[in-house]
């Protein structure tokens, strides 16, 4: 048998196929011919090394799995796969999945529940996200709950949640201060905006929305400092412009982070067009 027949052939997305899920996919707007080309590897690698597999009857076909594996793979342009290195699968239903939880109290009671989630990042083991929060249609919410949970990948890296991925050690102090300053600040712009509530209202309802579209973030960031950089993660490729005129500080420490400068691409666009 020639020794041809050995040789792996590489095999990487096609080119019909890689154009079709960028044009998908509004949130590479920023990146020049050279970054496209090395997030286009990313994927290849991505996809030759991760499970991207259905569960509860979704059947993830060739576009979805490279519109995954695109979304997961932007934030980790400037990081590489090894990011991704501790996990293979990613499970993707065709909805909210139910998760069952365990919470113990300051008062030491127990509780049990279940909850509906759209996205999961396990420490050391599998991405689960619902293709209706990921799909198409899903991204007019403004966030985007695929990158939110590989930021949450990225984070976890150094073995804790915590809002800290792995620094350089000349980068840590500062990301440290401006990750703490900047929830805080969030943390006190939400809880202006929920005084400001009317009583009559439900502040979860879809009433009070209108209240919270005043925040530069969705006030699940204020859950905890991992949760800040996962939403700002999605807040950075999204809706940059807004994140930068917020916060410029942790905006220019998430561009430093992530090699990229999404708002700065907007700047461009706008000086062409006058
Ligand atoms: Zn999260």
């Amino acid at each position: 048998m020639p020794l041809r027949w050995f040789r792996r052939t590489p095999r990487g997305i096609a080119d019909d196929l890689w154009a079709q899920v960028l044009q998908s996919q509004p949130l590479v707007g920023h990146l020049d011919a050279a970054d496209l080309t090395r997030l286009r590897a990313l994927v290849d690698g991505f996809l030759a090394e991760k499970h991207i597999s259905g569960a509860a009857g979704f059947a993830p076909d060739a576009l979805v799995q490279a519109s995954i594996a695109l979304q997961a793979c932007l934030p980790a342009l400037n990081l590489g796969l090894r990011a991704y290195a501790d996990f293979v699968e990613v499970i993707v239903y065709p909805d909210q999945f139910l998760v069952p939880r365990r919470r113990t109290d300051d008062a030491g009671v127990v509780h049990e529940g279940i909850e509906a989630l759209a996205g999961e990042a396990m420490d050391g083991g599998p991405v689960v996200l619902s293709w209706a929060d990921i799909g198409p249609g899903s991204h007019e919410t403004g966030g985007n709950v695929t990158i939110h949970e590989f930021v949450h990948k990225i984070d976890l890296l150094d073995g804790e949640a915590d809002g800290i991925p792995p620094l350089p050690a000349g980068r840590h102090a500062r990301w440290v201060r401006l990750l703490e300053d900047t929830y805080d600040a969030f943390c006190d712009a939400l809880e202006h905006v929920e005084a400001q509530i009317p009583r009559s209202v439900d502040p979860e309802s879809a009433a009070a929305d209108r209240y919270y579209e005043a925040l530069p973030l969705d006030p699940y960031a204020a859950t905890d400092p991992s949760e800040f950089f996962a939403v700002s993660g999605e807040a950075f490729f999204v809706t940059p412009v807004r994140l930068r005129s917020a916060y410029p500080e942790w905006y220019q420490a998430l561009s430093d982070f992530f090699g990229q400068d999404p708002a700065g691409a907007h700047d461009a666009e706008a000086s062409s067009i006058r």
